[in-house]
């Protein structure tokens, strides 16, 4: 069929499913994006509450540096993202360990010397990286064409490439100990706690290849974004609707209509029906096997390391307690050590220029904490006591862990409100409110966006390359690539 003839539609308005719903429709296809909130942007939303602006997930923009997936994103759309970049990444605290993270390792080498080698490695993998995905990544590879493609783009890009991606099967313990660096264990925790916020593991788990890029992001650039990180979305809605498209708010799908190994058609709550030629779900596969009916099964067994969820908090905070900070976000980890369950956070604060964000003189304030979501899930079971409390107790745990770096921080306090993974699964449809993507611990046991249906496809952190902006960004692009392929394929078929 003629790309101009074909009707896209698709499920959820997160980062994964505009990408690739504007990209379709900048290439000419009837794009409809069906959204169950009324505002777009899933794990990286902006939304409004009580004078406030608060990121409800996602904070930090990256991969908006030259070259970067959503600054060629951006370029092909013919957005101008409002983004400016972080002097700072951001700053690591544990104790009286303070880092900054800004473009260059400096402040990282004079704490950790014997760390030159390692970060020498890294970047050599992480420039190999960004090559390789520039445009997009034909991985998880669907046969010979895609392998050729991708030797091709490496090899005429890097001639060490060879060498690098003997990094491809090592985890970062591996790595670390091939430079005697396992056994600092300040240096591993400050690893382990990068890596959580940006692989969903630790260097224990985590791939050497996927470590080298997430920890490549200071380096490469955190951005903030104008008006908050949900402006990204905004801003892909209106491409769509400029090339022709639609958003359409409040339309929850409830069922997705087949038969055999096709899709043809959508139910929305409030009674709608719509025709597809083809599907693009932008959801976890559990949460699309509840609307097709049938398990989704899985190509290939994904990591045996569990998912994440998120405990957050929204705080309106008077921004004084932030003021000696050189950015808008700080990693907390706390006096144990451990991380996760409200032993470490990560905090951003609205900047003080951004008025919108917060009522005058208070800025909106986002931590969030790593959580496993059964705990959740059980406790609200008991009823509304058990689970009031169970969140109680984490709001404590992640207010003492910011008050050990800053001690005033409870006065600071004019107003809060809790996330759990009950609260992400209601707002995002994601199942048991699994948030962050898969912990990415092997390239090669991924998932692609091909489903057990012919014209019905996955994006957004449940896929290869996993989470992040510039991650679903890549993902979306491979969603399209197997799109158009299937579409000529099938137009070939029927000729
Ligand atoms: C606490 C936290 C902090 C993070 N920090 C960062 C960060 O600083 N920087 C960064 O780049 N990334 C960060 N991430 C990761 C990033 O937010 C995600 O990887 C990314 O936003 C996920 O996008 P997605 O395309 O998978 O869609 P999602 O965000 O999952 O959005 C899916 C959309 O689909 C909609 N939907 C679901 N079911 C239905 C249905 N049945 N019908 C209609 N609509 C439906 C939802 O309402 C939602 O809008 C963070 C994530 C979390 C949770």
């Amino acid at each position: 069929m003629e790309l101009q003839d074909l009707n896209v539609v698709v499920i959820g308005a997160g980062v994964g499913g505009l990408a690739a719903g504007a990209l379709l429709a900048r290439k000419g296809a009837m794009v409809t994006v069906l959204e169950a909130q009324d505002y777009p942007g899933g794990c990286a939303a902006t939304f409004a509450r009580e004078g406030y602006r608060f990121d409800a997930g996602a904070t930090i923009g990256c991969g908006f540096h030259n070259g970067g997936p959503m600054d060629i994103l951006g370029k092909e759309l013919g957005i101008q993202w409002p983004v400016s970049q972080e002097a700072v990444a951001w700053q690591y605290r544990h104790n009286s360990i303070h880092l900054d993270l800004p473009p260059q390792r400096l402040g990282i080498l004079e704490r950790f010397p014997r760390s030159a080698p390692f970060w020498k490695e890294q970047a050599d993998l992480a420039k190999l990286l960004w090559h390789l995905a520039e445009g997009g990544l034909s991985w998880p590879a669907k046969g010979a064409r895609d392998l050729a493609r991708l030797a091709r783009k490496g090899i005429a890009g890097l001639p060490g490439s060879a060498h690098l991606l003997s990094f491809s099967k090592k985890t970062v313990h591996e790595w670390l100990a091939s430079h005697g660096l396992d056994s600092d264990p300040d240096f591993v925790r400050f690893i382990d706690a990068q890596l959580l916020v940006s692989v969903q593991t630790t260097s224990k788990y985590a791939n050497a290849i996927n470590a080298a890029i997430a920890l490549d992001l200071p380096l490469s650039g955190s951005y903030r974004v104008k008006g908050g990180i949900g402006t990204v979305s905004e801003l892909l809605a209106a491409a769509i609707e400029e090339n022709g498209g639609a958003v359409l708010y409040r339309k929850k799908v409830i069922r997705i209509d087949s038969v055999r190994r096709q899709v043809f058609g959508l139910e929305t709550s409030d009674g709608s029906a719509l025709a597809a030629d083809f599907v693009l779900a932008n959801l976890p596969p559990e949460s699309l096997s509840l609307l097709t009916g049938q398990e989704n099964k899985p190509e290939v067994v994904m990591s045996e390391s569990p998912q994440w969820s998120a405990f957050v908090l929204y705080l309106g905070m008077d921004p004084a307690l932030f003021s000696a900070l050189p950015t808008h976000h700080v990693q907390i980890i706390g006096a144990s050590g451990e991380l996760a369950e409200g032993n470490s956070i990560f905090v951003s604060f609205s900047p003080g220029d951004e008025t919108n964000r917060a009522p005058e003189g208070l800025c909106a304030v986002t931590i969030s904490t790593h959580t496993r979501p059964e705990q959740w899930f059980q406790a609200k079971e008991k009823g509304s006591a058990v689970y009031l409390e169970l969140k109680s107790a984490y709001t404590a745990r992640v207010l003492n862990v910011l008050s050990e770096q800053f001690p005033e921080a409870r006065e600071s306090i004019r107003s809060i409100t809790a996330a759990t993974p009950v609260t992400w699964e209601r707002y995002t449809g994601r199942f048991q409110g699994l948030v962050g993507g898969y912990p990415q611990t092997s390239l090669f046991k991924v998932r692609g966006p091909a489903t057990s249906f012919d014209n019905l496809f996955l994006v957004g952190d449940s896929i290869f390359p996993g989470q992040s902006l510039p991650g679903v960004v890549t993902g979306a692009r491979r969603a399209i690539e197997l799109l158009l392929q299937r579409n000529n394929k099938t137009g070939r078929e029927q000729q």
